[in-house]
């Protein structure tokens, strides 16, 4: 992994900008770099994101344009490394925060591949950021581009309605956009988790989880940008072990198990809030993010689902 532009500057920026207008307008222009994972697939970075794009013979393919002025940007810096033109944008999922502004990629006539499901939002909460895909899919699909390939599986809902595992190929590198973080399983930052969809999640992982085993993927690309805590590395890192997605899998599991528990021992109160035991926060405890007056916020969704099924 070789990182194209350096950090430095939004380093600095965060530094001196603690607050206040200054921070926010150079932020913007200034947290920009490209991360090389390998046979063609790249990630760029800016403040909060991570995009996956791939480089090929015969062109580009980019995913998640984020908004309009990201979305120049991140042309800008593909434009640093190659002159091949973008010729498909693919959306994750249909988050606005991940998926408006793809027109510069337009102008150039790139076509634009969403899930369908994604497809269905767009037409019936429309924003005019969102330009709506030209081509849509419903269980898999690759898009191919020269001597590289971009596989995209739906197993159902998970985070919101239609998000899409990506597969950078050669490179065999997945990228599970708002899902997946490295550098490890964590506790979500949005105690509402109001994109969860329960009743799906726990066969989306279990899906994913054979489709790493049948093709052998041995890593995860970062979606998001987070500090990581530590003086040796100021970021997040932009890979992990696929066994990350397991981890994942086992805290959803966990919440589920507590409010079944929970259930059994009536220990849920007429407003939906499970009583929890200290045990029960323990168990949270070592997930990267745990805040204690969050988990109850948490169970409250799972509550819902349990009883109601929504
Ligand atoms: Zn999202």
């Amino acid at each position: 992994m070789r990182i194209i532009f350096n950090y430095l500057r939004r380093f600095v920026l965060t530094l001196f900008g603690v607050a206040g207008l200054v921070f926010v307008v150079i932020q913007d222009s200034a947290a920009d770099a490209i991360e090389e994972l390998g046979n063609g697939a790249y990630l760029y970075l800016n403040g909060q994101h991570r995009s996956l794009f791939i480089v090929s013979d015969a062109g580009v393919i980019v995913t998640d344009p984020i908004n309009e002025k990201v979305a120049v940007a991140y042309r800008a810096a593909i434009a640093s490394i190659t002159d091949q033109p973008v010729r498909f944008v693919v959306y994750s999922h249909y988050h606005w925060d991940r998926v408006s502004g793809a027109a510069v990629f337009k102008q150039e006539s790139a076509q634009i591949v969403a899930q369908k499901r994604c497809a269905e939002r767009f037409r019936e909460n429309p924003n005019p950021a969102v330009i709506a895909p030209d081509l849509t899919f419903t269980d898999s699909y690759t898009v191919t581009l020269g001597n590289r390939a971009l596989e995209l599986y739906y197993f159902g809902p998970s985070h919101g309605d239609c998000l899409t595992v990506f597969v950078a190929q050669p490179s065999n590198i997945m990228q599970i956009t708002d899902v997946i973080n490295p550098p490890g399983a964590a506790f979500p930052p949005d105690p509402l988790v109001p994109y969860i969809r329960p009743h799906n999640i726990q066969q989306f992982f279990a899906a994913t989880a054979g489709l790493i085993d049948r093709l052998g993927i041995d890593e995860v690309a970062a979606s998001a940008v987070f500090p990581a805590g530590d003086d040796a590395t100021p970021i997040s890192p932009p890979l992990a072990p696929a066994s990350i997605v397991r981890e994942q899998a086992k805290f959803w599991r966990l919440i589920d198990a507590t409010v079944k528990r929970a259930a059994a021992e009536r220990r849920v109160g007429i407003d939906g809030f499970v009583r929890l035991r200290d045990d029960e926060f323990a168990a949270f405890e070592s997930y990267p993010g745990y805040r204690k007056e969050d988990l109850p916020l948490i169970l409250r969704r799972f509550i819902g689902f349990h009883d109601m099924g929504r």
